[in-house]
């Protein structure tokens, strides 16, 4: 199985992903923790990824394809993977429609998108500054990540609904709620 996870900063992406991992066996695969864990490793990449991220801007293409290449031919992603935060635009996705081909391997089966309000949106990720304190959690670099979310990722519903493979699940609720929709959405 091979899910794509889709929703604003914020959305729960992350979190649900996690529970998409116990539950199916299959590696998530998060492209803003690799450039997270490059940034704090001082690798040539985080050095180049750095400020685009903490600007709210979306670090290079060329970058993100690389990370979810090298990651998507492991063994473990051999049966399925939960892909958080790529494709994050059109170029992105078409891309990693023709990665696995190349890679031999099934195309993506769902992208489940959690929806969630600005206000909450903007709510969880103020939450969030205050408790993990990450780079690009100020409310200004906030707004901006929500800005390039519905410009250049929103659109990503309209590329996959056409595909025919686009759920939505309401984000909002307890955890455990959100979760069996979203186990729901992929019977
Ligand atoms: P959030 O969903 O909360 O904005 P992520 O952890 O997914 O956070 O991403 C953090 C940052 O990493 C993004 O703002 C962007 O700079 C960079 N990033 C992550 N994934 C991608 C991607 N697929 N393409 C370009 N930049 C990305």
């Amino acid at each position: 199985m091979r899910i794509v996870l889709l929703g604003a900063p914020g959305s729960g992406k992350g979190t649900q992903g996690e529970k998409l991992v116990a539950h199916f066996g299959i590696p998530k695969i998060s492209t803003g923790d690799a450039l997270r864990a490059a940034v704090a490793a001082g690798t040539e990449l985080g050095k180049k990824a750095k400020a685009a991220m903490d600007a709210g801007q979306l670090v290079a293409n060329e970058i993100v394809i690389g990370i979810v290449e090298e990651r998507l031919a492991q063994a473990d992603a051999q049966k399925g993977a939960i892909l958080d935060g790529f494709p994050r635009n059109t170029a992105q996705a078409e891309v990693l429609d023709g990665m696995l081909r190349r890679l031999g391997q099934p195309a993506i089966d769902k992208a489940v998108h959690l929806a969630v309000n600005d206000e909450e949106i903007i709510k969880r990720l103020l939450d969030r500054a205050q408790k993990e304190g990450r780079a690009d959690d100020k409310e200004d670099v906030i707004r901006h990540r929500i800005k390039v979310y519905n410009d250049e990722t929103h659109p990503l519903l309209d590329y996959y609904a056409k595909q025919g493979k686009l759920v939505t699940v309401q984000g909002v609720g307890s955890l455990d709620d959100i979760f069996q929709r979203i186990l729901g959405v992929l019977k």
